[in-house]
């Protein structure tokens, strides 16, 4: 029998199948959608700052251990599979159109200084010396100054999607499109997942369950008794064709941002949008970002659009992901409610998840993301925090 079924093939389904997979376990993963369907390959692939120090929150240290091993895992993916996802410390700009948006990101370097992040302030000359390709817009008084963290890092979504595709299959994992319909569990232990749409409704069996659907998980894990709250958030990305790279680093301006790729490509974003599970891009935020990219970057952002897509993000109502066993369920185990950070937490949700299966000391303490933790007041990274924020953000 297999040792592990995984259902979901975003980054975290695929993460988790690499890892249980070099451990020595038979894996089977099952996605309903294509890779470049996903949330996942959506992504903008921007992994701010994550400097490890004592007393970080939970999903601080989460993310700085994610941190760790993703460059490791860059470097592994690239001689396993040939394939580069694209991680690079190009650096980040933060930047300020008005006078209290300037007053705010004084508040938010400091907090970066505290977090042990490099963090240089840049006066509005400055940042048009920083990045010339914004000089126009800091002329015309759009952008009073900012500060750069030089340690922002991004990677290629849709490059680490397929290395990671290529890893598991080179380490024995059986990808398979499938539709999961439901859970099944009796007497305290999930008896298989049934698939729909096969022939006799096929049931897939394994001596472990890994729940990795993204905002689809809560509706999975609800005949495990598990209330997780997977809340769909939309994001949109417009991506610019330009003749040539105008940016080195990735420009944020409140939740706006540019990302340039280094074959010319700009992807614009992005928005945080309660539209329940619909995936379809918007014609009035496709304006929007095109608005945003002519703000920053003048004429140069006159390119054509080569791309526009959507995410759903899956929310999570404290701001933690969920990440253990199914409480009561003897071997079933949940890894979902990502939401903005699910890139950057990836290679460390795997390496804790495959630690929680194989039944060895994790690394990480798992209690604060157990799915039977006690309910909390939304954190800053929660789904209302954010809702909030896109609400009333003056950039
Ligand atoms: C616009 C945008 C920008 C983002 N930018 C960043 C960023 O810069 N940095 C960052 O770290 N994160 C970012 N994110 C967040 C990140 O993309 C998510 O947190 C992450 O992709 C979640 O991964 P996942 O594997 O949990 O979910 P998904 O990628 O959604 O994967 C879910 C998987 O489950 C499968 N599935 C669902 N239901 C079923 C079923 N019934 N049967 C079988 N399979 C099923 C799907 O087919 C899919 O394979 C961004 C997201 C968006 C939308």
């Amino acid at each position: 029998m297999t040792d592990c079924c995984i259902v979901g093939g975003g980054v975290i389904g695929l993460s988790i199948a690499r890892e249980l997979a070099g451990r020595g376990l038979t894996v089977r993963a099952l996605a309903r959608d294509a890779a470049r369907d996903t949330t996942s390959w959506a992504a903008a692939g921007i992994l701010p700052p994550a400097p490890q120090q004592p007393g970080l929150s939970p999903n601080a240290a989460l993310t700085a251990w994610s941190d760790r091993l993703m460059r490791e895992w860059a470097a592994d993916l690239l001689v396993e599979t040939g394939i580069d996802v694209g991680l690079r410390e190009c650096g980040g700009l933060h930047v300020a159109a008005t006078a209290a948006a300037l007053e705010r990101l004084r508040g938010t370097a400091d907090t970066w200084r505290r977090r042990g992040a490099r963090c240089d302030w840049l006066d509005a000359a400055a940042l048009a010396a920083c990045e010339p390709a914004l000089a126009g817009a800091v002329a015309a008084g759009h952008l009073l100054g900012g500060f750069v963290l030089p340690g922002e890092l991004q990677v290629r979504p849709s490059r680490l999607l397929d290395a990671l595709e290529r890893s598991c299959e080179l380490r024995g994992v059986v990808i398979e499109t499938a539709d999961v319909a439901r859970i099944e569990v009796r007497d305290g232990r999930v008896t298989g997942v049934v698939v729909d749409g096969r022939p006799g409704a096929e049931t897939v069996q394994a001596a472990a369950y890994v729940l990795a659907a993204g905002a689809w998980t809560e509706r999975l894990a609800a005949p495990l008794g598990l209330r997780l709250e997977t809340r769909p958030i939309r994001g949109q990305i417009v991506m610019l064709r330009l003749p040539r790279p105008v940016l080195g680093r990735v420009v944020n301006r409140g939740l706006d941002y540019l990302v340039p790729r280094d074959d010319g490509r700009l992807l614009v974003g992005s928005t945080l949008e309660d539209a329940g599970f619909d995936p379809e891009p918007t014609a009035t935020t496709i304006e929007r970002l095109q608005g945003v990219a002519r703000d920053l970057l003048g004429d140069a952002a006159e390119a054509p659009v080569e791309r526009v897509w959507a995410g759903l993000r899956p929310g999570s109502a404290d701001g933690l992901p969920t990440i253990g066993r199914a409480p009561g369920i003897r071997n079933a185990f949940v890894a979902a409610g990502h939401f903005r950070a699910g890139i950057h937490q990836s290679a460390g949700t795997a390496v804790l998840v495959a630690d929680l299966v194989t039944g060895r000391p994790p690394t990480l303490d798992p209690s604060p993301f157990a799915a039977d933790r006690p309910p909390a007041p939304p954190g800053p990274d929660s789904v209302a925090a954010m809702l909030a924020r896109a609400a009333g953000v003056d950039a």
